[in-house]
């Protein structure tokens, strides 16, 4: 239910139909088009303080410049509102932040010291989708200007960065979102440089991200919330939510949403006129009574990152693309308004949750406990709850031109009772180690930990030490390039050995709040992990070779001295053909026995230490 199918019914009728038609398209836009019953318009907004948005009738939004504009003439206007920098794009933007607080609350220090909540909301980290971007600046001009919502910062500081992507917001178009309905021109899912900032929140590689990071270590939010409009399938909802639910996130977090969010919020919204729902993945695009899979994120992602390494609540919005913009930036509104709302009604539930989720992964470093498992990634089970899904009819037929089965979807809604596939198991967990242990020629590893505000200390002296740490094997790269790296695949075996790391090592001790983060970047298994990004590739790298008439000579000489070795051999001769076909292999064969062959190949250096250590070190400055 695009415009087009709008227009196309508008066409196709004479004089008489057209007024039969008329009716029938009011009633279905009224209906199902999105201007969702009820939703209402800001209170009491003079003409000249209507948003970019809003003066067009929600058919535009505004340029950077007119952003910016627009929130300097609001920080100029209230005295509640700044408006700063927080870093620069890569070409050379500035990356803008609305700080709104009463009592001059603008700063970390001032806000925890009058016991505000920081309340964080980003628009555009994907620039074509925009509702984040208009929602906020008619929000905090209610808040700051007309005052109609004056009491949404009485408890609270909120930080809204209405442009994230700003570069690939100016490459702006028609022809940016083919999914989307309106507004009529709007920004480019990734940055000038090509990448999505919505996968860079562990690996950083854009400059956006860099600046990001220095934001949240700043400010540590208490609560951040990630503005986004779907793709996929055609349903009711102009609104739909995710965040994390399961054992990766830590249990306070995820209690507070359940509770604050899902309990008070969402009704509240839906009283506005919105129709909201957890966000929808069809478990088979092509028909909806198959169910609905749960959307599941890693700490590459924004919404995933807060909760799964900062312990801290995060809300991802994605707003339904077919909706009209009115509806889309409105619903927004809503979710934001009312979030606002619990957060100053009852601000110490969720300083409690967040403190809590800090003080329980701060305090796994103290001791070691093998039984003490840290879930870093979970995956879906067949489990499902029934759900009633608010979707609209829909057909299903071949179609001549996939040859394949499509769907064609029709406006009349449609209640179907289909499974939510919500359960997950953990498939990657570890017991968190007192320390790991980088060698100092990692350079862009320690870097990284830095940039993300991870703590730690550059040893003064060489340090032999007892280190759990993981041989790989099987290692695999992906046949093509994702985000600008190549990720791998593989199999950690985990080792047990002494080693001795130089001077100039780093330690990071895992008794700090970012525990969970250090443990999704150092721990190879976890989903995002430095080594799956591709930081250590070259410990997979053969260095050292021996011709193959050395080898001959080589094999000769061991197979001589060796006799269970002549027998090992032999037996995987005979036993495995692909083996006994691969002349190199064979050779290899008793290259990889000789103490010519590289025992630190594939072997990973950053070391896990379980036990207490004395060791002269220095604190790493950020
Ligand atoms: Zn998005």
């Amino acid at each position: 239910m695009s415009r087009s199918h709008f227009r196309s019914a508008w066409l196709s009728v004479g004089l008489w139909g057209k007024c039969v038609t008329i009716g029938l398209a009011f009633l279905w836009f009224f209906m199902f088009g999105g201007i969702i019953y009820g939703q209402h318009e800001s209170p009491a907004v003079p003409s000249d303080w209507m948003t970019p948005a809003e003066r067009t009738d929600y058919r535009e939004t505004p340029r950077y410049a007119e952003t910016i504009a627009f929130s300097e003439r609001l920080a100029a206007a209230s005295p509640w509102v700044r408006l700063v920098h927080f870093g620069e794009s890569g070409e050379g933007r500035a990356l803008p932040l609305l700080i709104v607080a009463k009592d001059g609350t603008f700063t970390p220090e001032a806000a925890r010291k009058a016991s505000k909540v920081v309340v964080l909301i980003q628009a555009c980290i994907h620039a074509g989708e925009s509702e984040g971007k208009d929602a906020g600046l008619a929000l905090i001009r209610d808040i700051a200007i007309t005052k109609t919502r004056a009491e949404l910062i009485d408890r609270a500081v909120l930080l809204f960065i209405p442009i994230y992507n700003v570069d690939g917001h100016e490459r702006f178009g028609p022809y940016n979102r083919i999914n989307q309905n309106g507004p009529a021109e709007m920004g480019w899912r990734a940055t000038s440089a090509g990448l999505n900032l919505n996968r860079d929140y562990i690996k950083a590689d854009a400059p956006e991200t860099r600046a990001w990071l220095r934001l949240w270590n700043e400010w540590q939010p208490d609560l951040f919330i990630d503005c986004h409009t779907t793709d996929g399938a055609d349903f009711r909802y102009n609104i739909t939510y995710q965040f994390e639910r399961h054992e990766n996130a830590p249990m306070s977090i995820r209690q507070w949403m359940r509770e604050i969010f899902e309990g008070r919020v969402v009704p509240a919204v839906e009283a506005e006129g919105n129709l909201v729902s957890p966000y929808i993945v069809l478990h088979d695009e092509t028909d909806p009574a198959r169910g609905i899979d749960e959307f599941i994120s890693t700490p590459r992602f924004a919404t995933g990152y807060v909760p799964l390494t900062r312990n801290r609540p995060a809300l991802l919005i994605e707003t339904h693309m077919l909706k009209p913009y009115r509806s889309r930036v409105r619903g927004t509104y809503d979710v934001l308004r009312f979030m606002l709302a619990e957060v100053n009604r009852d601000p110490a539930s969720l300083i409690k949750a967040v403190r809590a989720a800090d003080e329980e992964a701060g305090s796994w470093g103290r001791s070691y406990d093998p039984q003490r498992r840290v879930a870093l990634e979970v995956e879906p089970t067949e489990g499902s709850v029934p759900f009633l899904f608010k979707g609209v009819r829909y057909r299903r037929e071949l179609s001549e031109i996939s040859g394949a089965v499509r769907i064609i979807y029709e406006s009349e809604p449609l209640d179907l009772e289909v499974p939510l596939r919500n359960q997950a198991r953990v498939s990657v967990s570890v017991a968190p180690p007192l320390y790991y242990i980088v060698p100092p020629q990692w350079k862009s590893v320690i870097e990284l930990l830095a940039a993300h505000g991870v703590m730690m200390r550059r040893i003064e002296e060489p340090l032999t030490v007892e280190v759990e740490s993981y041989r790989f094997r099987d290692v695999k790269w992906a046949p093509s390039s994702f985000e600008g790296r190549v990720l791998l695949s593989f199999v950690a075996d985990p080792i047990h050995e002494r080693r001795t790391y130089p001077r100039g090592s780093v330690l990071v001790p895992v008794a700090q709040p970012a525990a969970r983060l250090i443990l999704h970047m150092l721990e190879p298994q976890a989903p995002d992990s430095l080594v799956r990004w591709g930081f250590f590739n070259a410990i997979f790298e053969q260095k050292e070779y021996g011709e193959d008439y050395v080898l001959e000579n080589l094999a000769r000489r061991m197979i001589a001295e060796d006799p269970k070795l002549k027998e090992e051999f032999e037996e995987r001769v005979a036993r495995d053909p692909k083996f006994a076909a691969d002349a190199r292999a064979r050779l290899r064969f008793f290259y990889q026995r000789s103490p010519y062959w590289d025992a630190q190949l594939n072997l990973y250096p950053v070391g896990r230490i379980l036990n207490p250590i004395a060791v002269r070190s220095i604190e790493l400055k950020p």
